[in-house]
């Protein structure tokens, strides 16, 4: 999961004031603008944003729901598996207040995501409760698997456009190519399984990391490797 920095409540470009949103749908450009169309659960591109995720529903949390920091961006699949269900944040990792690309692994074979084996286990228990929120390793065979989940599959075919590019890389190596790899990797999304299959190539991943907006640069060190997030829980 993408780490991102949502940022200080948006100003009014007119009056300089910090924007008091009266419906929660007037963010939704602000949010987009600083961190990207991307489900910040599974990190698939969303061409259609509908609304704003609220992290608290907003149905369990009423004033919450015009409140910026309470605003991520989630595609229709996970929003709806997230539900209205009653949640606490300290019982999930969080990608605007985590490093949430250190609590999974994603398999650079099939592309399944599972929590990453190295942590300790009390935040396995935390990741683990963050997987199931959006069930990100549902999969054909999964029980709760629905005919509009396709995540698995568009994380699959993200995969493996990324293994091709990175063979393409070691064929011929160029600043074009580099190029290139950056801009599909936005235009595809799934940033995690970018980071994954180019994990050895410090000067590509700290691009990807630049590329998505709003990715949480502090998540990372001069190599491009995950770091602990500073104020954060992991
Ligand atoms: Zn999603």
């Amino acid at each position: 999961m993408r780490p991102v920095q949502r940022g200080s409540i948006p100003s009014d470009p007119q009056t300089g004031q910090k924007i008091v949103f009266r419906k929660y749908q007037d963010a939704k450009t602000h949010l987009i603008d600083k961190i990207g169309h991307y489900c910040c659960y599974c990190e698939k591109p969303v061409t259609n944003v509908r609304d704003v995720e609220h992290i608290l529903p907003k149905q369990h949390y009423p004033r919450l729901q015009t409140i910026w920091h309470n605003f991520l961006i989630s595609c229709r699949v996970c929003n709806d598996i997230k539900g209205r269900s009653l949640i606490r944040r300290k019982n999930f990792y969080w990608a605007d207040i985590d490093n949430t690309f250190r609590i999974f692994e994603y398999n650079p074979v099939s592309g399944n995501v599972k929590v990453n084996s190295l942590l300790s286990d009390p935040e396995k228990s935390i990741a683990k409760n963050t997987l199931d929120l959006v069930g990100l390793d549902r999969k054909p065979g999964h029980p709760n698997i629905t005919p509009a989940d396709e995540r698995w599959k568009e994380r699959f075919e993200t995969l493996q456009v990324a293994q091709e590019a990175f063979s393409d890389l070691q064929n011929n190596d160029t600043p074009e190519m580099r190029k290139q790899i950056i801009s599909n990797a936005k235009g595809r999304g799934f940033f995690s399984v970018w980071m994954t299959v180019f994990k050895d190539d410090p000067e590509i991943l700290k691009r990807f990391i630049a590329a998505f907006p709003g990715t949480s640069g502090d998540c990372f060190d001069h190599q491009g490797k995950a770091i602990h997030r500073p104020k954060g829980r992991i």
